[in-house]
């Protein structure tokens, strides 16, 4: 969609906050039967908050594994990134220099800080098997919350593996109430595990009642950990998740949708779901969205409430065969 395209988009539509990109996106409204939703700014606000700090090496406290991540994400503008660099920002810590930095679209960050590896980032599944586990002076008490003092002993001197189920229980622990778990890992091991809580936009249960009245299907898709995306779907009553879904295979879930028959229009914001909400019959945009997905888009809603894209759908169904 051209910006000339989205200003053609007058009438009813821009009245009510949509923009529409010409007659065939209308067309395409009509005809679509399931509706997939971005979940990371759009189902939810996006902004962001660290909620806690666990640390799984008895020798790196949670102030320098906040430290660590907060360097290393200090050069992002993912909402991840932002939250964690408020976090240390908050308790007054200074960031170390970072060097080799490196964006891992969808997946974290990475960068060499005080000479050792330092990667922030996504739980990959077989990842705990995969990555060499954090070796723990000392203690065993791998479970510290926030507030507990950290243990730095050492001088123990024998190194008590934190086991691949440990850092496994963590994570089930922050996905299941909601919270992203970013993962720290120093020269490939685990150290640490950052909750980061979304919230809910408090529109979006009652637009995905609306949804399901005009006869659609929603679908929540996010590259966020299975358990945070289903916690969200049952707490605005979406049934189907796809999760853990990388930026580039997006687009493919949507063609896979298309290729079981459905009528797909994609709702997103943000860059990685650019190339999704092209391959929908119907792309539609967050207005706070980037530019990436308005381009994108067929419709583009000015209110960031997935209530926008139900009218927009609603209208489509209404009005005459042009209404512009
Ligand atoms: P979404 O699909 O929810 O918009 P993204 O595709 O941007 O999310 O990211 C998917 C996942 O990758 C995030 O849930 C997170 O686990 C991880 N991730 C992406 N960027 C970062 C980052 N800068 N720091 C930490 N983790 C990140
Ligand atoms: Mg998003």
């Amino acid at each position: 969609a051209t910006p000339t395209a989205i200003l053609a988009g007058t009438g009813r539509g821009a009245q009510l906050g949509i923009l529409i990109a010409g007659p065939e996106a209308l067309e395409q409204a009509r005809r679509i039967d399931t509706v997939v939703l971005d979940k990371t700014g759009t189902v939810t606000s996006g902004e962001m908050s660290v909620a806690w700090v666990r640390t799984l090496d008895a020798s790196v406290s949670e102030d320098a594994l906040l430290t660590l991540a907060a360097s290393v994400e200090d050069a992002s503008e993912h909402p991840l990134a932002r939250a964690i660099v408020r976090s240390a920002e908050d308790r007054g810590l200074t960031l170390e220099p970072v060097s080799e930095f490196r964006n891992e679209a969808g997946r974290g960050v990475v960068g060499i800080v005080d000479g050792v590896e330092v990667r922030v980032g996504r739980v990959v599944t077989g990842d705990a098997d995969a990555a060499p586990i954090a070796a723990v002076a000392g203690s065993a008490d791998a479970s510290q919350t926030v507030g507990a003092a950290p243990v730095a002993d050492a001088s123990a001197g024998k190194a008590v593996a934190t086991t691949a189920a440990e850092v496994d229980a963590v994570i089930a622990e922050f996905s299941g109430a909601g919270q992203t778990p970013v993962l720290v890992r120093v020269d490939g091991a685990v150290v640490g595990v950052i909750a980061v809580a979304d919230t809910i936009k408090p529109t979006s249960a009652e637009a995905i009642v609306r949804l399901r009245e005009l006869g659609l299907e929603p679908v929540l898709l996010t590259g966020d950990h299975e358990l945070v995306a289903k916690a969200v779907a049952s707490e605005v009553g979406i049934d189907r998740v796809i999760a853990g879904v990388l930026p580039e295979q997006k687009a493919e879930v949507v063609a896979q949708l298309q290729a079981e028959g459905k009528r797909v229009a994609m709702v997103g914001d943000g860059v990685n779901d650019a190339p999704a909400l092209a391959t929908a019959d119907l792309g539609i945009a967050m207005g706070g969205g980037t530019d990436a997905a308005i381009e994108a888009a067929d419709i583009t809603l000015v209110r960031d409430d997935v209530n926008a894209a139900v009218d927009a759908i609603r209208l489509s169904r209404q009005s005459n065969r042009v209404i512009m």
